[in-house]
């Protein structure tokens, strides 16, 4: 036999399959059996036992229900859902109900404490057409309202899902979604397993076209979705209704805030690979995987959670509208040029809190007395920054700048929070507090009688030794008979008629009257009453400041704008950062630019400046120089300097112009992590693929060291192509910036009128053995390689360094013109004369296994084994 409870939580169980079923049970919440297991274990919580039924033990562990949030947040970290059973029912005779009210997972989580506030927390959904050339995409996140979708239309299968792979590395959501797709069998699920999102999914009925359809239109309560401008994307569609399913299921109470979807189309923005964030830093570093030392780390000088948000969605979806973008640097230059504006601005949004995601928990009911707090200092500030903003367009009579965002003021919501709430509520509403005297007269009738009936129990004891003359009279309290009168024995012939007797002690007896139990029960009930009229005004309170939902977000969206704007003029004074001019055109130059990140990190040295001119008759610009010379980050100065100036930034430079970019592609060679199962060159080569098949003359190239991953031969060749492929088709000629070693790649210059040589200018008057950088890129082609320098630099042995130096001087004489001659015409080429370049004879055997070997299909060991057959060959 098992207990009626064990029935009770197997059923719900059974409800809730995959997920952990968190179990009240009065001030614990009880997960039991395998469950008990793992929130034993990722919790470090006890695991103990529990009896369930006649000589029947199953694992039990508990974790107490007021501190529950960092136990979810171990769970939820850790890739689980979390169903939670509430008791629903009143205890009392026989067995209470239990509900399971929500489900929590990473992309449902509302717990303040389980979020970044700083970055949204999206739930994402992609489903694709039975072709897989169309693709939806919906995202939402629940703790702002945020609720978008999109649908793709590629040549094929593959471009679709590079797509919908840009838009996962955008996105990064918590939780994916997948309809009609395996993420894990994809070309993505090298992205999917990085990004690593809790991966669920709906019934397959739900996102049926014609139901999903109707699902959104029943949500919205609209007849047809053409005002969403979704007409005609089914997948968009299916996307969106799968994240209504999957709420629905999960967290009904965030449906309600879903109030609209905004259909969005990539066209809009510039769009950014997973490998270009990467390579650019832009939200994080790539060693590490953080904020610190990252472009957002040095241009986050925003005051408020809803800015920073703001700031991180431009940075990782740059705009391509010029409208849009010198719209965003009209109001950078104004606070730019009015400092006074500025600080005092910035002064006041210094604390502004979380509107948004108040409001929204307004909206969902789960509301604590300090989000409604948190609000109304919010709200409070907003007319002083409406007056600090407003001057200007008096003053001048003319309208109000177009980037000024409208600020509601939200005044019934701020009357009503003043008039409601105490000035320092409680953390919850299981302590009395929440409600401000003077708001309900209920309630405050309430805590006036129960004030008065405790001072006159206080005051009993007097006023009955003075009535009765009886000095030694006490007034107690006990469990059972709760307050009472005690008298000696010595005065019972003074005891009053209305005196009744209730327990007689050896030498006194205790009485109560009818008027004491009256003032007890009603200091007794008071609380319990007082309690439950605050929750109900409480309710009523949040469902009025929920009918300003619109107003609130709008004004939450308006804040964000400002702080925005206020931190990227901040962040311009500070750096000594300029207006880029943003066109169409299709140049940019920039004037004494500066890597935003790398001149911050200087300590030694001074960043040294320089420029870039990329226009249509020199967009390819062929960059050698030593290794450490400054070219990556010459490279990657001119990608930061573009994208900063397409989110609205100013930029490090003395001044630059930037015609917008489509794309910035980014191909950085010699990294040397290695991707599962794939050499580093195999990834190169399709980093590069994708670059030729995808980059437009509207493009922005960074190709570092391509071909590093290979021979000299092959990888002088591939990059050799590589350029000649780009300049010879006009539709992709982007603009691109080549770093290379391969000094051969300079002659292209004299061949394709597009292309121009740049090198890294390098001081070695010192007789060529002290060599210094100067970080300075000039015109024309860089002489020698001084790798040789750089490894004495490095503080290879002297012994190694002088060695390295005689053979470079004997590859020079023998003729290392080799690898040139392998490009010139045909009628020149001396073929095998090429390969003759060796330091070795070329017929020894080693030579030949070495050759025939195909190192991108050995395994470590395989590695390993074929050079001890070698070095047994010498
Ligand atoms: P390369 O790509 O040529 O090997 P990097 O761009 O990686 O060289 O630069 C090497 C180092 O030189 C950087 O880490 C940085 O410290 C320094 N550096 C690069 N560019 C500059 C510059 N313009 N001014 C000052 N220091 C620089």
């Amino acid at each position: 036999m098992t207990t009626p409870m064990r029935r009770q939580y197997l059923s719900l169980k059974r409800q809730y399959p995959d997920c952990i079923l968190f179990f009240r049970l009065g001030d614990f919440y009880e997960t039991f059996d395998e469950d008990a297991k793992i929130v034993a274990k990722v919790c470090d919580v006890v695991l103990t036992s529990r009896p369930v039924g006649n000589d029947q033990r199953v694992p039990l562990a508990g974790v107490p229900y007021h501190s529950v949030d960092g136990y979810l947040a171990r769970l939820v970290e850790a890739g689980y859902r979390v169903a939670i059973a509430e008791q629903v029912s009143e205890p009392g005779k026989g067995l209470v109900e239990r509900e399971v009210v929500r489900v929590v997972s990473k992309g449902t989580v509302t717990e303040p404490g389980l979020l970044d506030d700083r970055r949204n927390n999206y739930l994402m959904a992609v489903a694709f057409d039975a072709r897989g050339q169309k693709a939806g995409i919906a995202y939402c996140d629940i703790t702002t309202g945020e609720f978008a979708a999109t649908e793709i239309e590629a040549d094929g299968p593959e471009a679709a899902e590079r797509r919908v792979g840009e838009e996962l590395s955008r996105l990064h959501p918590s939780e994916l979604i997948a309809v009609d797709w395996r993420p894990a069998e994809s070309s993505l699920h090298n992205l999917v397993a990085s990004l690593n999102p809790l991966l669920s999914d709906v019934e397959p009925w739900q996102t049926e076209p014609d139901t999903a359809r109707e699902a959104l239109q029943r949500h919205f309560q609209v007849s047809t979705l053409d005002g969403f401008g979704l007409q005609g994307k089914t997948q968009a569609i299916r996307a969106a209704a799968a994240i209504l399913a999957y709420l629905q299921e999960m967290q009904p109470a965030a449906l309600k805030q879903l109030t609209r979807i905004h259909s969005y189309a990539l066209g809009e923005f510039m769009m950014l690979d997973e490998a270009t964030r990467r390579n650019l830093e832009l939200t994080e570093t790539i060693r590490g995987g953080e904020v610190k030392g990252s472009l957002l780390d040095v241009l986050d000088c925003t005051l408020t959670p809803m800015g920073a948000r703001l700031l991180r969605r431009w940075l990782n979806q740059p705009a391509l509208d010029v409208a849009t973008i010198n719209r965003r640097l009209d109001a950078v230059q104004f606070f730019f040029d009015d400092s006074a504006r500025r600080l005092s601005l910035r002064e006041l949004l210094q604390g502004v809190g979380d509107l948004e995601r108040w409001a929204n928990r307004v909206v969902q009911g789960v509301a604590l007395p300090r989000d409604l707090v948190g609000m109304r200092e919010v709200l409070a500030r907003v007319p002083q920054i409406v007056a600090t903003l407003a001057p200007d367009a008096a003053r001048n009579g003319g309208p109000e700048p177009a980037w000024l965002p409208p600020l509601p003021l939200c005044t019934p919501v701020l009357e009503l929070l003043q008039a409601a709430i105490a000035d320092e509520p409680p953390a919850t509403l299981a302590t009395p507090g929440v409600i401000r005297p003077g708001f309900s007269e209920e309630l405050d009738e309430l805590v006036e009688r129960s004030r008065h009936a405790k001072q006159w129990i206080a005051d009993l004891e007097r006023t009955e030794r003075e009535r009765l003359n009886i000095k030694s009279l006490k007034v107690g309290y006990n469990k059972v008979f709760g307050y009472y009168i005690e008298i000696t024995h010595a005065h019972a012939d003074k005891v009053p008629d209305d005196y009744i007797r209730k327990q007689t002690l050896t030498n006194a007896e205790r009485y109560i009257t009818p008027e004491l139990k009256e003032y007890e029960s009603l200091v007794l009930n008071a609380d319990e009453r007082r309690l439950s009229i605050e929750q109900e005004l409480f309710r009523e309170i949040c469902s009025q400041v929920a009918a300003h939902h619109g107003e609130l977000l709008q004004l939450a969206a308006g804040l964000a704008l400002l702080d925005v704007y206020a931190s990227l003029a901040e962040v311009a004074l500070l750096r000594r950062y300029v207006r880029p001019v943003v066109d169409e055109g299709p140049a940019i130059e920039i004037v004494a630019g500066r890597h935003p990140v790398v001149e911050l990190t200087l300590t030694d040295e001074p960043f040294v400046p320089n420029d870039t001119r990329l226009t249509p008759e020199a967009c390819i610009h062929i960059l050698t120089g030593p290794n450490m010379a400054g070219k990556s980050t010459y490279l990657r100065q001119t990608a930061l300097i573009t994208l900063m100036a397409q989110i609205g930034s100013f930029v490090p430079a003395d001044a630059a112009q930037i015609g917008v970019v489509d794309r910035i592609f980014t191909r950085i060679g010699a990294s040397d992590e290695i991707h599962r199962g794939q050499s580093t060159f195999m990834v190169e080569m399709v980093e590069t693929a994708n670059i030729l098949n995808h980059a437009t003359s509207r493009s922005l190239l960074i190709l570092d060291e391509i071909g590093r991953g290979t021979s000299t031969y092959d990888g002088l060749a591939i990059a050799w192509a590589v350029i000649e492929y780009i300049h010879n088709h006009p539709g992709l000629r982007a603009k691109t910036l080549f770093a290379t070693h391969y000094h051969e790649l300079t002659d292209l210059a004299e061949r394709l009128p597009h292309v121009v040589n740049y090198n890294v200018a390098v001081d070695d008057s010192g007789n060529g053995k002290d060599v210094v950088f100067l970080r300075r890129i000039i015109p024309g082609k860089a002489d020698r390689s001084y790798g040789v320098h750089v490894a004495r630099m490095a503080g290879l042995p002297t012994a190694a360094v002088n060695r390295a130096e005689e053979i470079l001087e004997e590859l020079e004489r023998s003729g290392a013109a080799g690898p040139r001659r392998l490009f010139e015409p045909e009628s020149r080429r001396g073929r095998p004369a090429a390969m003759q370049v060796s330091l070795f004879a070329d017929t020894h055997p080693v030579v030949e296994a070495l050759r025939r070997l195909d190192i991108n299909g050995l395994t470590p060991l395989d590695a390993l084994n074929r050079l001890y057959e070698l070095q047994k060959m010498v």
